[in-house]
């Protein structure tokens, strides 16, 4: 590089090539692009998952990291990793269905996904059926010729319903009819859907997967290594690929997930307990009381029972908004699955879009709260949230 111009060497840093040891944590591999010596390998790496790296928004070796490390603990043959997880839902979505097909999706869906639907009937001619997440009679009734998936969330947002993984998926097997399962609420350390007979499972990793607040991202990861390559292709075309500083801040959360689940939950469990006990506090839903209608199905799928729940002031929407204003720890955010514990009026937020009607069949009432647990004191939480209650 000496021959060179300080303008054209300013271009061109040395690298140094890391020999004889690695690096103890992943690298971030900052660029867009990859260098080739060889022209022969540069084409025979174009237009595939598994050859050398080529360009940003194929794959880079800190996504393909992320990837390989959430698609083994989801026990997946291959995982796309995406700028959020609305991209992973529609990458997966895109990706796999054509005009003319049918979808069955649970009732209470995440806002987001709920919306994409409606927009996929509205613009794109695909029908959708609403079913129960628990009933998987109901999922065989609505499979038509044309059904080419079933969409199901783990834990639902924010009554906390746990779907019927086995039964729904065993159907939807049985009758030719991939399912997709939205793994965000439990995660691999609650639940590995593939191993109940799901196809693909999603998540967004800006919660619980990254669990610092931090970053904004997705996962979609594939039982199947042929579907797994088919959605690869779609995703390339669609561009919704993960940038590697993003891919990075998930990496380094997710060494910590197992930890952090554990105390979410056991936050969550903690505040619940007492929540229920309040008299300013009609209901707590959170599937690891017994009053709560998974309860049941919870204790035999899952070893924990996350760390979001949501609970019904006796005085409706003016005693949620006194709460949300006299919490002093709990922050009032959108999200969930950081560090920090965080509160939401899903009535007028998350969960605006619904009509009167809607809402009531959610079962979200005006005094509707709902709390994401974070990682703090269970004490300190207490105290603050108590404080906060009428
Ligand atoms: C947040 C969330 C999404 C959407 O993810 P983004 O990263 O916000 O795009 C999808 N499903 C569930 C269950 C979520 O909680």
């Amino acid at each position: 590089m000496s021959e060179f111009r300080p303008e054209t060497r300013a271009v061109h840093p040395p690298q140094p090539a890391v020999e004889g040891s690695r690096p103890i944590s992943v690298p971030i591999y900052q660029t867009s692009g990859f260098v080739f010596e060889d022209p022969a390998v540069m084409a025979a790496s174009m237009g595939r998952p598994d050859g050398a790296y080529v360009y940003g928004r194929y794959t880079n070796p800190t996504v393909r990291s992320l990837e390989l490390a959430v698609s083994g603990l989801e026990g997946g043959a291959g995982a796309v990793a995406t700028g959020s997880g609305m991209g992973a839902i529609n990458t997966v979505l895109l990706g796999l269905l054509k005009p003319g097909d049918h979808i069955v999706a649970q009732r209470s869906l995440y806002g987001g996904t709920a919306a994409m639907l409606n927009e996929l009937t509205g613009r794109f001619g695909i029908t959708v059926t609403y079913v129960p997440e628990n009933d998987p009679g109901a999922l065989r009734a609505a499979v038509r010729p044309e059904t080419r998936l079933v969409h199901l969330e783990t834990i639902s947002n924010p009554m906390t319903l746990v779907a019927d993984l086995p039964g729904m998926c065993a159907v939807a097997r049985e009758l030719g009819v991939l399912s997709v399962v939205d793994n965000t609420f439990a995660t691999a350390m609650l639940c590995r859907p593939i191993e109940h007979g799901a196809d693909i499972v999603v998540h967004s990793t800006t919660k619980y997967l990254s669990g610092h607040t931090d970053v904004v991202g997705g996962l979609a990861v594939f039982a199947d290594a042929a579907l797994y390559e088919k959605v690869w292709h779609f995703s390339v075309e669609l561009g919704a690929s993960a940038d590697p500083f993003a891919a990075w801040l998930t990496l380094r959360g997710l060494q910590t997930l197992g930890l952090r689940m554990e105390r979410h939950c056991s936050n969550a469990h903690h505040l619940a307990v007492r929540l229920a006990e309040h008299p300013a506090v009609t209901a707590v839903h959170w599937p690891g009381l017994a009053s709560h209608p998974s309860y049941e199905l919870a204790g035999k799928l899952l070893p924990g029972f996350g760390g979001v729940f949501a609970f019904d002031l006796a005085g409706g929407r003016a005693a949620g908004e006194k709460f949300m204003s006299s919490v002093r720890l709990a922050l009032l955010a959108p999200s969930l699955g950081g560090v920090e514990t965080l509160i939401l009026h899903p009535a007028s937020t998350s969960h605006r879009s619904l009509g009167p009607e809607e809402l009531a069949r959610s079962g979200i009432g005006e005094g509707t709260v709902r709390i994401a647990a974070g990682i703090e004191h269970p004490d300190d939480l207490w105290s603050d949230i108590s404080q906060a209650l009428p």
